[in-house]
């Protein structure tokens, strides 16, 4: 059997860092606090937006919450976001996405100050991103993979490491950060050819698509990492990841679970960017 590389333990093992540097801040004089924005009523980011805050609120961080119904205007969300912006005592900012569709995503997106940008989803941010520069923050879902890489102290620099998936959340942003750790980056997408061989030679692969179990024991040789990245809900409610587990786990030397795995550190990824950010104020 691999050795399981649990989330559950690099968000614990995160949050006792966590507390320490928010019990810091507070003794010097500074409040840490998360902002949450959310337009309508989905029930997927109600539930993370309860998740976050009972996390940051275990932390020490205040939370504001911001919710604003489906049909807000524009100039309405600009105009709070600009009010965020300019307040000394909100840290950092959360923006649930996507949003309706009668908003322009891109605008209200890059409206946020990159120092308060903690979900990494201004431009400015990817441009930090892009040149390794503290400009604003990554996704929390791609450092969400790095932290779990250091927490068990896996090394990438000079290893292949293949991640499949290139959203401008987690595949791409994921692929730059591993790049900048001085990896091999090979990242494919639903028009890579011989993802089976390609998936076959990586030292460390990352599963981001979006697809109930797909990467299975013919996509894995022995001695990898599998990192899966994928939250999938299936039609009885069982959630699973991109990987088989039970497929590769024979094969490969590590490998994360799902649930249990990546997507248990992204909240705490937020929080660490939050006391950052509130940290960059002193
Ligand atoms: P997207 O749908 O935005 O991107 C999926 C990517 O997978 C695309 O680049 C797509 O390629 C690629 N892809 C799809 N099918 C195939 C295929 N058959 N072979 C190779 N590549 C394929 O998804 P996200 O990046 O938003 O999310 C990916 C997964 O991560 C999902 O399961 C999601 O639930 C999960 N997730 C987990 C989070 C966490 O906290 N752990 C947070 C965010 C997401 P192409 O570009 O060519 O279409």
């Amino acid at each position: 059997m691999p050795e399981i590389l649990k989330g559950t333990e690099v968000a614990k093992a995160l949050r006792a860092e966590l507390e320490v540097e928010a019990q810091t801040l507070k003794a010097r004089g500074v409040q840490p606090c998360g902002c949450l924005i959310r337009v309508g009523e989905r029930a997927d980011d109600i539930q993370y937006e309860n998740g976050a805050a009972a996390t940051f609120e275990k932390l020490g961080i205040r939370v504001e919450k911001r919710s604003f119904a489906s049909d807000v205007s524009q100039d309405e969300l600009i105009f709070a976001i600009d009010k965020i912006n300019a307040d000394p005592l909100i840290h950092g900012v959360l923006i649930f996405q996507p949003l309706p569709n009668h908003l322009d995503a891109r605008a209200i997106r890059n409206r946020l100050l990159p120092c308060k940008d903690v979900d990494g989803m201004t431009d400015l941010s990817t441009i930090g991103v892009y040149r390794n520069e503290p400009i604003g923050y990554a996704p929390c879902t791609a450092q969400a993979c790095i932290e779990l890489l250091d927490h068990y102290k896996i090394d990438v620099a000079g290893k292949n490491a293949v991640v499949i998936g290139r959203s401008n959340i987690v595949g791409k942003p994921l692929s730059l950060l591993l790049l900048h750790r001085n990896a091999t980056v090979t990242l494919c997408h639903s028009k890579t050819r011989n993802l089976r061989e390609v998936c076959k030679a990586a030292d460390i692969l990352f599963a981001a698509i979006g697809r109930a179990r797909m990467i299975d024991s013919d996509y894995v040789s022995s001695g990898q990492t599998v990192i899966d990245v994928g939250i999938n809900v299936l039609k009885d409610g069982t959630v699973c990841g991109d990987v088989n587990f039970d497929s590769v786990a024979p094969i490969v030397a590590r490998l994360t679970p799902v649930p249990r795995g990546v997507g248990s550190i992204t909240t705490t990824v937020l929080a660490k960017n939050i006391l950052s950010a509130a940290g960059r104020t002193l």
